[in-house]
Protein backbone atom coordinates (compact mmCIF):
# COMPACT_ATOMS: atom_id res chain seq x y z
CA UNK A 1 0.00 0.00 0.00
CA UNK A 2 1.13 3.53 -0.83
CA UNK A 3 2.11 5.70 2.30
CA UNK A 4 0.08 8.47 3.38
CA UNK A 5 1.30 11.75 1.71
CA UNK A 6 2.67 14.20 4.29
CA UNK A 7 1.11 17.97 5.07
CA UNK A 8 3.20 20.79 6.55
CA UNK A 9 1.25 20.81 9.55
CA UNK A 10 2.96 17.23 10.47
CA UNK A 11 5.87 18.89 10.86
CA UNK A 12 5.30 21.26 13.21
CA UNK A 13 5.16 19.07 16.59
CA UNK A 14 8.78 17.99 16.33
CA UNK A 15 7.01 15.14 18.58
CA UNK A 16 9.37 13.66 21.40
CA UNK A 17 12.45 15.10 20.37
CA UNK A 18 14.70 16.84 22.41
CA UNK A 19 16.24 18.71 19.30
CA UNK A 20 13.87 21.71 18.49
CA UNK A 21 15.54 21.05 15.02
CA UNK A 22 14.37 17.40 14.45
CA UNK A 23 11.50 18.33 12.36
CA UNK A 24 13.20 21.00 10.05
CA UNK A 25 15.29 18.11 8.94
CA UNK A 26 12.59 15.62 9.09
CA UNK A 27 10.84 18.45 6.51
CA UNK A 28 13.96 18.65 4.57
CA UNK A 29 14.35 15.06 4.25
CA UNK A 30 10.22 14.38 3.32
CA UNK A 31 10.53 17.39 0.58
CA UNK A 32 13.49 15.41 -0.89
CA UNK A 33 11.53 12.12 -0.82
CA UNK A 34 8.10 12.45 -1.51
CA UNK A 35 6.72 13.67 -4.31
CA UNK A 36 3.26 14.68 -3.80
CA UNK A 37 4.68 17.13 -1.01
CA UNK A 38 7.13 18.20 -3.79
CA UNK A 39 3.78 18.63 -6.29
CA UNK A 40 2.27 20.81 -3.67
CA UNK A 41 5.23 22.88 -3.05
CA UNK A 42 6.24 23.64 -6.68
CA UNK A 43 4.74 27.06 -6.89
CA UNK A 44 5.53 28.34 -3.88
CA UNK A 45 8.62 29.11 -4.76
CA UNK A 46 8.54 30.95 -7.81
CA UNK A 47 9.93 34.37 -8.89
CA UNK A 48 8.51 37.02 -10.46
CA UNK A 49 10.06 39.23 -13.01
CA UNK A 50 8.09 41.82 -13.42
CA UNK A 51 5.10 43.79 -11.55
CA UNK A 52 1.98 42.88 -10.43
CA UNK A 53 0.45 43.20 -13.56
CA UNK A 54 -2.45 41.04 -15.61
CA UNK A 55 0.88 39.86 -17.43
CA UNK A 56 4.15 39.22 -16.34
CA UNK A 57 7.14 36.95 -16.99
CA UNK A 58 7.85 33.93 -13.91
CA UNK A 59 10.77 32.15 -12.74
CA UNK A 60 9.86 28.26 -12.35
CA UNK A 61 11.80 26.64 -9.72
CA UNK A 62 13.35 24.46 -12.42
CA UNK A 63 14.54 28.12 -13.89
CA UNK A 64 12.39 27.88 -16.55
CA UNK A 65 11.16 31.36 -17.64
CA UNK A 66 6.87 32.03 -18.97
CA UNK A 67 4.99 34.64 -19.08
CA UNK A 68 1.79 34.06 -16.80
CA UNK A 69 -1.88 35.49 -16.86
CA UNK A 70 -2.09 36.49 -13.26
CA UNK A 71 -4.64 35.32 -10.91
CA UNK A 72 -2.96 35.80 -7.96
CA UNK A 73 -2.46 39.25 -7.28
CA UNK A 74 -4.63 41.27 -4.40
CA UNK A 75 -3.71 44.27 -6.28
CA UNK A 76 -7.01 44.14 -7.34
CA UNK A 77 -7.80 47.89 -9.22
CA UNK A 78 -4.15 47.68 -10.65
CA UNK A 79 -2.43 50.31 -8.39
CA UNK A 80 0.82 48.89 -8.23
CA UNK A 81 1.46 49.63 -12.04
CA UNK A 82 -0.62 53.10 -12.28
CA UNK A 83 1.46 55.74 -13.74
CA UNK A 84 0.77 58.61 -11.43
CA UNK A 85 0.95 56.29 -7.86
CA UNK A 86 4.51 55.45 -9.25
CA UNK A 87 5.48 58.83 -10.37
CA UNK A 88 4.82 60.61 -6.95
CA UNK A 89 6.84 57.28 -5.23
CA UNK A 90 9.81 57.94 -7.32
CA UNK A 91 9.59 61.77 -6.37
CA UNK A 92 8.85 61.46 -2.88
CA UNK A 93 12.22 59.01 -2.93
CA UNK A 94 14.37 61.89 -4.50
CA UNK A 95 12.87 63.98 -1.33
CA UNK A 96 13.10 61.69 1.58
CA UNK A 97 14.94 58.46 0.71
CA UNK A 98 13.44 54.81 0.67
CA UNK A 99 13.55 54.46 4.36
CA UNK A 100 12.55 56.57 7.60
CA UNK A 101 15.31 55.16 9.62
CA UNK A 102 12.98 55.44 12.81
CA UNK A 103 9.88 54.06 14.54
CA UNK A 104 6.77 56.21 14.18
CA UNK A 105 7.13 57.61 17.27
CA UNK A 106 11.13 59.03 16.99
CA UNK A 107 12.23 59.98 13.45
CA UNK A 108 10.00 57.88 11.61
CA UNK A 109 7.16 60.14 10.87
CA UNK A 110 7.19 62.63 8.33
CA UNK A 111 4.53 65.21 7.35
CA UNK A 112 3.44 62.37 3.75
CA UNK A 113 2.65 59.77 6.63
CA UNK A 114 0.47 62.45 8.70
CA UNK A 115 -1.27 63.68 4.93
CA UNK A 116 -1.86 59.82 4.31
CA UNK A 117 -3.68 59.45 7.95
CA UNK A 118 -6.15 62.21 7.47
CA UNK A 119 -6.87 61.36 3.79
CA UNK A 120 -8.00 57.70 5.50
CA UNK A 121 -9.52 59.15 8.33
CA UNK A 122 -11.82 61.35 5.53
CA UNK A 123 -12.68 58.12 3.80
CA UNK A 124 -14.15 56.28 6.47
CA UNK A 125 -15.44 59.51 8.01
CA UNK A 126 -13.41 59.48 11.63
CA UNK A 127 -11.62 61.98 13.21
CA UNK A 128 -8.16 60.29 12.74
CA UNK A 129 -6.42 57.00 11.84
CA UNK A 130 -3.39 54.88 12.45
CA UNK A 131 -0.74 54.01 10.16
CA UNK A 132 1.36 50.39 10.77
CA UNK A 133 3.89 49.11 9.02
CA UNK A 134 2.85 46.04 8.05
CA UNK A 135 -1.33 44.69 8.07
CA UNK A 136 -0.40 41.41 9.78
CA UNK A 137 1.08 43.25 12.35
CA UNK A 138 -1.61 45.82 12.59
CA UNK A 139 -3.90 43.15 13.58
CA UNK A 140 -1.36 41.66 16.49
CA UNK A 141 -1.18 45.24 17.54
CA UNK A 142 -4.34 46.32 17.97
CA UNK A 143 -5.96 43.70 19.48
CA UNK A 144 -3.35 42.99 22.25
CA UNK A 145 -3.55 46.56 22.99
CA UNK A 146 -7.15 46.72 23.79
CA UNK A 147 -7.95 43.48 24.98
CA UNK A 148 -6.35 41.76 28.09
CA UNK A 149 -6.93 39.02 30.58
CA UNK A 150 -10.45 38.62 32.00
CA UNK A 151 -11.75 40.53 28.50
CA UNK A 152 -13.52 38.61 25.76
CA UNK A 153 -13.42 38.21 21.77
CA UNK A 154 -15.12 36.78 19.79
CA UNK A 155 -13.98 35.79 16.56
CA UNK A 156 -15.27 34.17 13.35
CA UNK A 157 -13.61 31.43 12.66
CA UNK A 158 -13.02 32.28 9.13
CA UNK A 159 -10.72 35.33 10.52
CA UNK A 160 -7.68 36.00 9.31
CA UNK A 161 -4.33 34.28 10.55
CA UNK A 162 -3.27 38.17 12.22
CA UNK A 163 -6.62 38.59 13.99
CA UNK A 164 -6.08 34.62 15.52
CA UNK A 165 -2.83 35.81 16.78
CA UNK A 166 -3.51 39.14 18.17
CA UNK A 167 -6.00 37.18 20.20
CA UNK A 168 -3.71 34.67 21.86
CA UNK A 169 -1.18 37.33 22.39
CA UNK A 170 -3.93 39.69 24.13
CA UNK A 171 -4.22 36.73 26.55
CA UNK A 172 -7.93 37.38 26.60
CA UNK A 173 -10.58 34.77 26.58
CA UNK A 174 -11.43 33.77 23.13
CA UNK A 175 -14.35 32.10 21.72
CA UNK A 176 -14.46 31.40 18.17
CA UNK A 177 -18.20 31.35 16.48
CA UNK A 178 -19.06 29.69 13.44
CA UNK A 179 -18.36 31.10 9.93
CA UNK A 180 -20.41 34.11 9.79
CA UNK A 181 -23.12 32.55 11.93
CA UNK A 182 -24.91 35.77 13.59
CA UNK A 183 -26.98 32.95 15.95
CA UNK A 184 -23.85 31.25 17.26
CA UNK A 185 -22.58 34.77 18.13
CA UNK A 186 -25.37 35.78 20.01
CA UNK A 187 -25.12 32.38 21.74
CA UNK A 188 -21.49 33.16 23.22
CA UNK A 189 -22.46 36.27 23.31
CA UNK A 190 -25.06 35.60 25.64
CA UNK A 191 -23.33 32.89 27.85
CA UNK A 192 -20.32 35.46 28.61
CA UNK A 193 -20.39 35.58 32.65
CA UNK A 194 -21.18 39.33 34.22
CA UNK A 195 -17.88 39.12 35.89
CA UNK A 196 -16.11 39.12 32.85
CA UNK A 197 -14.48 42.90 31.46
CA UNK A 198 -14.78 44.24 27.98
CA UNK A 199 -15.96 42.18 24.87
CA UNK A 200 -14.80 42.99 20.99
CA UNK A 201 -16.33 41.58 18.04
CA UNK A 202 -13.67 40.83 15.26
CA UNK A 203 -14.27 39.77 11.79
CA UNK A 204 -12.88 40.45 8.22
CA UNK A 205 -15.41 42.69 5.90
CA UNK A 206 -14.63 40.60 3.15
CA UNK A 207 -13.46 36.75 4.27
CA UNK A 208 -10.21 36.07 2.37
CA UNK A 209 -10.62 32.79 1.43
CA UNK A 210 -14.40 32.35 0.57
CA UNK A 211 -14.88 36.07 -0.77
CA UNK A 212 -18.05 36.67 1.03
CA UNK A 213 -18.98 39.53 3.27
CA UNK A 214 -19.54 39.61 6.69
CA UNK A 215 -22.95 40.76 8.44
CA UNK A 216 -22.19 43.25 9.70
CA UNK A 217 -25.73 45.02 9.95
CA UNK A 218 -26.67 41.78 12.05
CA UNK A 219 -23.02 41.87 13.97
CA UNK A 220 -23.32 45.79 14.96
CA UNK A 221 -27.33 45.02 16.17
CA UNK A 222 -25.57 41.92 18.68
CA UNK A 223 -22.72 44.34 19.93
CA UNK A 224 -25.32 47.30 20.96
CA UNK A 225 -27.51 44.59 22.64
CA UNK A 226 -24.59 43.06 24.33
CA UNK A 227 -22.43 46.15 25.12
CA UNK A 228 -19.74 45.01 22.89
CA UNK A 229 -17.08 46.67 20.30
CA UNK A 230 -17.07 46.15 16.71
CA UNK A 231 -13.47 45.61 14.91
CA UNK A 232 -13.60 45.13 11.09
CA UNK A 233 -10.44 44.27 9.19
CA UNK A 234 -11.77 45.52 5.48
CA UNK A 235 -8.14 44.06 3.43
CA UNK A 236 -10.37 43.02 1.00
CA UNK A 237 -13.25 45.25 0.65
CA UNK A 238 -11.59 48.70 0.50
CA UNK A 239 -12.07 50.08 -3.11
CA UNK A 240 -14.48 47.41 -4.16
CA UNK A 241 -16.99 46.62 -2.35
CA UNK A 242 -20.02 49.32 -1.40
CA UNK A 243 -21.81 51.96 -3.31
CA UNK A 244 -18.75 54.40 -3.16
CA UNK A 245 -16.18 51.36 -2.95
CA UNK A 246 -15.67 52.33 0.80
CA UNK A 247 -15.56 48.56 2.17
CA UNK A 248 -18.33 46.64 4.02
CA UNK A 249 -19.24 48.90 6.38
CA UNK A 250 -20.51 51.05 3.41
CA UNK A 251 -22.15 48.47 1.81
CA UNK A 252 -24.24 47.85 4.66
CA UNK A 253 -24.64 51.38 5.90
CA UNK A 254 -22.90 50.97 8.76
CA UNK A 255 -19.75 52.70 8.83
CA UNK A 256 -20.79 55.23 11.97
CA UNK A 257 -21.34 51.96 14.11
CA UNK A 258 -18.01 49.77 13.32
CA UNK A 259 -15.25 50.78 16.18
CA UNK A 260 -12.09 50.16 14.37
CA UNK A 261 -11.90 50.11 10.67
CA UNK A 262 -8.84 48.07 10.11
CA UNK A 263 -7.61 48.02 6.54
CA UNK A 264 -4.45 46.81 4.23
CA UNK A 265 -2.30 48.96 2.43
CA UNK A 266 -0.93 45.92 0.55
CA UNK A 267 -4.48 44.66 -1.00
CA UNK A 268 -6.31 47.27 -3.08
CA UNK A 269 -3.79 50.23 -2.84
CA UNK A 270 -1.27 47.89 -4.08
CA UNK A 271 1.67 48.53 -1.46
CA UNK A 272 2.04 47.55 2.01
CA UNK A 273 1.26 48.12 5.34
CA UNK A 274 -1.66 48.60 7.56
CA UNK A 275 -4.36 51.18 8.90
CA UNK A 276 -6.75 51.75 11.86
CA UNK A 277 -9.62 54.15 11.23
CA UNK A 278 -11.76 55.46 14.05
CA UNK A 279 -11.96 58.47 16.90
CA UNK A 280 -9.12 60.56 17.65
CA UNK A 281 -8.52 59.00 21.51
CA UNK A 282 -8.83 55.55 19.99
CA UNK A 283 -5.87 56.38 17.73
CA UNK A 284 -3.82 58.29 20.12
CA UNK A 285 -4.19 55.16 22.93
CA UNK A 286 -2.79 53.01 20.09
CA UNK A 287 0.34 55.37 19.47
CA UNK A 288 1.23 54.37 22.90
CA UNK A 289 -0.18 50.65 23.67
CA UNK A 290 -0.06 48.89 19.92
CA UNK A 291 3.25 47.53 20.07
CA UNK A 292 3.75 46.81 16.76
CA UNK A 293 3.37 50.42 16.11
CA UNK A 294 5.84 51.45 18.85
CA UNK A 295 8.60 49.52 18.42
CA UNK A 296 8.34 48.85 14.60
CA UNK A 297 10.19 51.12 11.70
CA UNK A 298 7.42 53.51 9.83
CA UNK A 299 6.57 52.84 6.33
CA UNK A 300 9.52 54.28 3.58
CA UNK A 301 8.24 57.85 2.29
CA UNK A 302 7.77 56.35 -1.09
CA UNK A 303 5.32 54.08 -0.41
CA UNK A 304 3.44 56.62 1.69
CA UNK A 305 3.40 59.17 -0.99
CA UNK A 306 2.33 56.61 -3.10
CA UNK A 307 -0.44 55.81 -1.15
CA UNK A 308 -1.59 59.50 -1.19
CA UNK A 309 -2.37 58.86 -5.23
CA UNK A 310 -4.17 55.78 -4.14
CA UNK A 311 -6.26 57.23 -1.75
CA UNK A 312 -6.86 60.31 -3.89
CA UNK A 313 -8.30 58.07 -6.52
CA UNK A 314 -10.16 56.24 -3.74
CA UNK A 315 -11.76 59.43 -1.84
CA UNK A 316 -13.29 60.09 -5.52
CA UNK A 317 -13.64 56.18 -6.25
CA UNK A 318 -12.00 57.16 -9.44
CA UNK A 319 -9.68 54.30 -8.89
CA UNK A 320 -11.34 51.98 -12.02
CA UNK A 321 -13.93 49.66 -9.91
CA UNK A 322 -16.54 49.34 -12.64
CA UNK A 323 -13.79 47.55 -14.49
CA UNK A 324 -13.11 45.12 -12.07
CA UNK A 325 -16.38 44.16 -11.27
CA UNK A 326 -17.20 43.72 -15.36
CA UNK A 327 -14.28 40.87 -14.90
CA UNK A 328 -15.38 39.85 -11.44
CA UNK A 329 -18.99 39.03 -13.23
CA UNK A 330 -17.22 37.77 -16.90
CA UNK A 331 -15.27 35.57 -14.87
CA UNK A 332 -17.65 33.66 -12.15
CA UNK A 333 -19.96 33.40 -14.12
CA UNK A 334 -18.12 31.88 -16.74
CA UNK A 335 -16.56 29.59 -14.27
CA UNK A 336 -20.44 28.90 -13.00
CA UNK A 337 -21.68 27.86 -16.65
CA UNK A 338 -18.56 25.24 -16.95
CA UNK A 339 -19.80 23.84 -13.89
CA UNK A 340 -17.36 24.94 -11.21
CA UNK A 341 -18.10 25.66 -8.01
CA UNK A 342 -17.36 29.16 -6.94
CA UNK A 343 -19.22 29.22 -3.05
CA UNK A 344 -20.70 32.80 -2.06
CA UNK A 345 -18.36 35.00 -2.95
CA UNK A 346 -19.17 38.49 -3.19
CA UNK A 347 -16.10 40.15 -3.89
CA UNK A 348 -13.15 40.08 -6.08
CA UNK A 349 -11.88 37.18 -4.61
CA UNK A 350 -13.68 33.94 -6.90
CA UNK A 351 -12.94 30.33 -4.73
CA UNK A 352 -13.10 27.39 -6.93
CA UNK A 353 -13.36 24.64 -4.67
CA UNK A 354 -12.28 21.33 -5.87
CA UNK A 355 -12.01 19.28 -2.89
CA UNK A 356 -9.57 17.00 -3.51
CA UNK A 357 -6.28 18.09 -2.89
CA UNK A 358 -4.02 15.88 -4.69
CA UNK A 359 -6.91 16.39 -7.64
CA UNK A 360 -6.16 20.20 -7.14
CA UNK A 361 -2.49 20.77 -6.72
CA UNK A 362 -2.15 18.84 -10.27
CA UNK A 363 -4.94 21.29 -11.63
CA UNK A 364 -3.49 24.02 -10.34
CA UNK A 365 0.17 23.13 -11.48
CA UNK A 366 -1.02 22.17 -15.14
CA UNK A 367 -2.87 25.40 -15.27
CA UNK A 368 0.42 27.43 -14.18
CA UNK A 369 2.36 25.19 -17.16
CA UNK A 370 -0.22 26.36 -19.36
CA UNK A 371 0.53 30.05 -18.17
CA UNK A 372 -2.44 30.51 -15.45
CA UNK A 373 -1.35 31.45 -12.15
CA UNK A 374 -3.40 31.47 -8.96
CA UNK A 375 -2.83 30.63 -5.35
CA UNK A 376 -4.08 27.14 -3.91
CA UNK A 377 -5.91 27.22 -0.42
CA UNK A 378 -5.82 23.77 1.60
CA UNK A 379 -5.33 23.21 5.46
CA UNK A 380 -5.30 24.86 7.70
CA UNK A 381 -6.64 27.93 5.63
CA UNK A 382 -9.61 25.74 5.20
CA UNK A 383 -10.80 22.65 5.93
CA UNK A 384 -9.34 19.76 3.37
CA UNK A 385 -12.69 18.73 1.44
CA UNK A 386 -12.98 22.59 0.84
CA UNK A 387 -9.66 22.85 -1.00
CA UNK A 388 -9.91 25.44 -3.56
CA UNK A 389 -8.19 27.40 -6.00
CA UNK A 390 -8.39 31.08 -4.76
CA UNK A 391 -8.51 33.60 -7.84
CA UNK A 392 -8.00 37.22 -7.33
CA UNK A 393 -9.13 39.29 -10.41
CA UNK A 394 -7.50 42.16 -11.62
CA UNK A 395 -9.40 45.07 -13.65
CA UNK A 396 -6.68 45.00 -15.76
CA UNK A 397 -7.07 41.65 -17.41
CA UNK A 398 -8.46 41.70 -20.69
CA UNK A 399 -11.58 40.22 -22.34
CA UNK A 400 -8.82 37.91 -24.48
CA UNK A 401 -6.97 37.08 -21.03
CA UNK A 402 -10.97 36.64 -19.78
CA UNK A 403 -11.93 34.05 -22.44
CA UNK A 404 -8.30 32.23 -22.57
CA UNK A 405 -8.74 31.52 -18.80
CA UNK A 406 -12.06 30.18 -19.29
CA UNK A 407 -10.99 27.84 -22.26
CA UNK A 408 -7.66 26.38 -20.22
CA UNK A 409 -10.19 26.22 -17.10
CA UNK A 410 -12.53 24.25 -18.97
CA UNK A 411 -9.49 22.02 -21.15
CA UNK A 412 -7.71 21.23 -18.08
CA UNK A 413 -11.06 20.98 -15.69
CA UNK A 414 -12.46 18.04 -18.22
CA UNK A 415 -8.80 16.38 -18.75
CA UNK A 416 -8.65 16.43 -14.88
CA UNK A 417 -11.93 15.17 -13.85
CA UNK A 418 -13.05 18.37 -12.28
CA UNK A 419 -15.88 19.53 -14.22
N1 LIG B 1 -6.04 40.61 7.04
C1 LIG B 1 -6.53 39.97 5.98
C2 LIG B 1 -8.00 39.74 5.89
C3 LIG B 1 -5.67 39.52 4.97
O1 LIG B 1 -6.16 38.86 3.91
C4 LIG B 1 -4.28 39.78 5.08
C5 LIG B 1 -3.32 39.37 3.95
N2 LIG B 1 -3.06 38.04 3.82
C6 LIG B 1 -3.81 40.43 6.21
C7 LIG B 1 -4.71 40.84 7.17
C8 LIG B 1 -2.35 40.71 6.41
O2 LIG B 1 -1.97 41.72 5.55
P1 LIG B 1 -0.48 41.87 5.00
O3 LIG B 1 -0.30 40.81 3.94
O4 LIG B 1 -0.47 43.24 4.44
O5 LIG B 1 0.46 41.69 6.14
Amino acid sequence: MKNKSKHFEDFVSGKHSKDIFSKICELDNALKSDMDLQASVEALGIQMLGPSANHTNIKETDGKIHEIIQLGSNSYLSLTTHPGVIAASKSACDKYGYGMGAVSLYSGTSDLHRKLEKMIAALYQTQDAILFPCGYSTNVGIISALCGPGDVILNDALNHASIFDGCRLSGADVKVYLHNNVRHLEKLLKNIPSSAQGRLIVTDGVFSMNGDLASLDAIIDLATKYGARVMVDDAHGLGIVGPKGRGTAEYFGVMDKVDLHVGMLSKTPGAIGGYCAGNSALIQYLRYYARTYFFSTSLPAPVVAGLIEVFNLLLNDQAGRELLWKNVNALRNGLNKLGFNTGKTQSAIIPVIIGDEPKLIRFCNELRNNGIYTNIVSYPAVRRKECRLRICVMNSLTEEDIARVLYLFQKIGQEHGII
